[in-house]
């Protein structure tokens, strides 16, 4: 605690040290230097030609601290008192004039996220309208008025006056103010460098030369010679090194002024030459700087994005054959970045012997616009005798007047990597192909997202034979596998599929399709929920047609009377189970049931023996399947002893039927051998099938009786269960 307190009361006493260091700093400057722009080129009333005051107080309440602005009146005072041999009160009003303005101007520029390095045009022109036009004009017009109203400037003079303050005012912020606000030693070492220096010595030498050389033919050549150089400076270098460069040759310009030498002194008005000359010179350098150091940063960024790609760049100057190529490019190869310049024939021999031929043939056809990009894949030798693989893309980025490419530009990107990951890829799947090729069924990924699209991201070659669609089909949507199931199955097994996504429990069906060929498929799988709100399960599928027809054969047998073909006793019991539990549950029109024996069989079998008696008992099955509706179930009870269930009656058309079936029996022996005709007959018992009975066998139980009844009764007859019991009405 205490030692934090003592660390922030040394940094805030550092802090207004170091506020009132730039305090004295600007006002002791402001001082020397407006007594310095007295002495040099002053016009009528004092005015001077450059007044640096100005822009070395824009430029330091910029880079420091706009509260400095007292400052400017700390040193403005003495000055005014200097210049003018008045006293304070007046040097007081002139520099409030000064002041008032310089500081509207700064804070003006702050409401505009100015950037005081002024790096960026933008900066620049905000710069130019606020800082070196606006505030000038201001400040001149503040400062002239002043004077008239203290009769040191002439109301006719007013205008003159405000033009020439406001020429120096400029003159100070372009030269002194952009100078100081983009000063930076770091930067200025640049200035330092050889080649450099050479340049600028020979620069300062014209320029000099301008001043002394009066008249010559020459002059006008020469006077461009400084602008040229100062340009290439800017072009070369950065706007602090541009604009220091530019102070000095104005100071140069300025002594020329002062002398009256050089060009200027042919001149009608040899101090306003100087100002045109200086400023024309300063502005076009100082917005070249800016221009080309926006490019440099542009460059330098893209640079830096290309080089956290690890993509190489290359750039292909045609007509000169010379490819400037990144540290990347390099790099890709495990060679130690270069110069950064190779010739074609370089990368021919770079890449591999297969490759060359084509990589020719893809870049001319390019060239010749049969492709419209040129993008190849090409082997490249590595320094360690390895071939990297290189995706090579590029365009054409200049071309001269007739149309014909000089330039092109483009990347090479190492895929080596991609690429074996994309073979071990394909091996794995090709791998599990190949097993799954030895088991009977297909595996398969199944998926369905959270809206109910479904597909199966992956399923070996088998799939095909079992669902009736190819693999590249299924990727994409089930839809065709579901259109191939039969429409019987197909409800049920959409069910299970939606249960088994919302529970996530293991699915298992079986389900019919329709192609390749009509069969039975099993499948199972389990399913899982992903990030994305889709399931996934992963299953195995077989064909069990055969098991299928097996089981439905034994099935069939375990319900059918071997003989007669027809249902046995426990096929007929189920159906008249089924048939009292709908009744129970909807009512409706009565069902019946019918026992029919035939009449003395046993006689049959004595005298003519039991094959005899198996025929009578099929054709006895058959004479009754003719005269029933088809689905009324019909099945043999044991020995000859038949059921019929007879739904959706009533009692007159049961009673009817049961007596056609009678007359039909009676009327049509048996044929034996040698025309030999074998009559015979049949006792039935009726019964209906009645909700509230205690068991659904009750009815046969009612009917049985009733056939007793009938069998008692005299045979071939049929008899009636009675509401209330034996003895039952018969009819013969
Ligand atoms: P009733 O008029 O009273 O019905 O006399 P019935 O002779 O028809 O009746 P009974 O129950 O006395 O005899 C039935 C006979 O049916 C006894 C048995 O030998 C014979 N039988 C049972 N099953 C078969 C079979 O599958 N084939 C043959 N041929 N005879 C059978
Ligand atoms: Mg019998
Ligand atoms: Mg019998």
């Amino acid at each position: 605690m205490y030692k934090t307190a003592v660390a922030a009361g040394d940094r805030s006493r550092i802090a207004s040290l170091q506020f009132l260091l730039r305090f004295m700093l600007l006002a002791s400057s402001y001082l020397a230097f407006g007594y310095l722009g007295i002495q040099l080129a002053t016009l009528s009333y004092g005015i001077s030609l450059i007044w640096p005051p100005i822009g070395i107080a824009i430029a330091l309440l910029l880079r420091w601290d706009l509260r400095l602005w007292p400052a400017i009146i700390a040193g403005g005072i003495p000055l005014e008192m200097l210049a003018s041999n008045r006293d304070w009160l007046f040097g007081l009003q002139i520099s409030l004039s000064s002041a008032i303005p310089i500081y509207l101007c700064c804070s003006l520029l702050r409401q505009f996220s100015f950037d005081a390095r002024l790096e960026h045009q933008k900066d620049l022109i905000l710069f130019g309208l606020i800082a070196i036009l606006g505030c000038p004009a201001l400040l001149a017009f503040m400062g002239v008025a002043l004077l008239t109203w203290h009769d040191v400037i002439m109301v006719t003079d007013f205008f003159t006056a405000w033009w020439n303050w406001l020429l120096g005012d400029i003159t100070g912020v372009l030269i002194f103010g952009i100078a100081l606000l983009t000063f930076d030693l770091n930067r200025l070492a640049i200035l330092f460098k050889p080649g450099m220096l050479l340049v600028f010595g020979l620069m300062l030498l014209l320029g000099m030369e301008l001043f002394v050389w009066q008249a010559t033919p020459f002059v006008l050549a020469l006077s461009l010679l400084p602008v040229l150089g100062l340009i290439w400076i800017a072009m070369r270098t950065n706007l602090a090194v541009t604009s220091w460069v530019v102070l000095l040759f104005s100071c140069v310009a300025g002594y020329g002024a002062l002398n009256q030498a050089g060009i200027f002194a042919g001149l009608p008005d040899p101090p306003l030459g100087t100002w045109l000359y200086i400023t024309s010179l300063g502005m076009a350098s100082l917005i070249v700087a800016v221009t080309s150091m926006e490019n440099r940063l542009e460059a330098e960024q893209m640079r830096y994005a290309i080089g956290a790609t690890n993509l190489g760049t290359w750039d292909w100057r045609m007509d000169e054959d010379r490819i400037e190529v990144n540290d990347n490019w390099f790099r890709m190869l495990g060679q130690p970045p270069r110069s950064g310049e190779i010739r074609f024939v370089d990368f021919a021999e770079l890449l591999h012997p297969q490759d060359r031929d084509p990589t020719q043939k893809a870049i001319g056809q390019y060239l010749k616009g049969q492709t419209d990009q040129y993008r190849l894949r090409l082997r490249m030798r590595h320094a360690n005798g390895t071939w990297r693989d290189i995706q090579s893309t590029g365009a054409v980025t200049e071309r001269d007047f007739r149309g014909s490419p000089l330039r092109m530009c483009g990347t090479h990107m190492d895929i080596t990597e991609q690429l074996q990951t994309r073979l071990e890829l394909d091996k794995t799947y090709n791998f599990l192909n190949r097993i799954s090729e030895q088991i009977p069924g297909a595996i398969y990924q199944f998926r369905m997202d959270a809206q109910g699209h479904a597909s199966f991201p992956f399923a070996n070659g088998a799939i095909e034979k079992l669902l009736g669609v190819t693999v590249e089909k299924l990727r994409e949507t089930a839809q065709p596998c579901f259109a191939n199931i039969h429409p019987d199955d197909l409800p049920g097994f959409l069910e299970s599929i939606e249960e088994s996504r919302q529970n996530l429990s293991l699915w298992r069906a079986e389900f019919r399709v329709n192609s390749p060929r009509i069969g039975w498929r099993e499948a199972y799988s389990r399913p899982q929920r992903l990030e994305d709100g889709s399931t996934l399960w992963h299953g195995y599928i077989t064909d069990i047609s055969e098991r299928k027809d097996m089981e439905i054969r034994i099935q069939n047998l375990a319900l059918t009377d071997e003989l007669t073909g027809i249902e046995n006793r426990r096929a007929f019991l189920n159906q008249l189970e089924q048939e009292w539990n709908r009744c129970k549950r909807h009512g409706g029109p009565p069902s019946f049931v019918i026992i029919a024996d035939i009449d003395h069989f046993k006689r049959v079998n004595d005298s003519h023996g039991h094959d005899v008696g198996d025929k009578m008992l099929c054709h006895f099955t058959a004479l009754i399947q003719q005269s029933i509706r088809r689905n009324d179930s019909f099945g043999r009870l044991g020995g000859e002893e038949f059921g019929i269930l007879v739904t959706d009656s009533s009692l007159e058309d049961i009673q009817a039927l049961a007596e056609k079936l009678r007359a039909t029996v009676a009327a049509s022996p048996l044929r034996i051998q040698d025309g030999l005709e074998l009559s015979l007959t049949a006792s039935f018992g009726i019964a209906r099938l009645k909700e509230d009975s205690a068991a659904f066998d009750d009815a046969l139980l009612r009917a049985d009786r009733a056939l007793y009844a009938a069998k008692h009764s005299g045979r071939n007859r049929v008899c009636m269960e009675n509401s209330h019991g034996d003895p039952p009405s018969a009819r013969a």
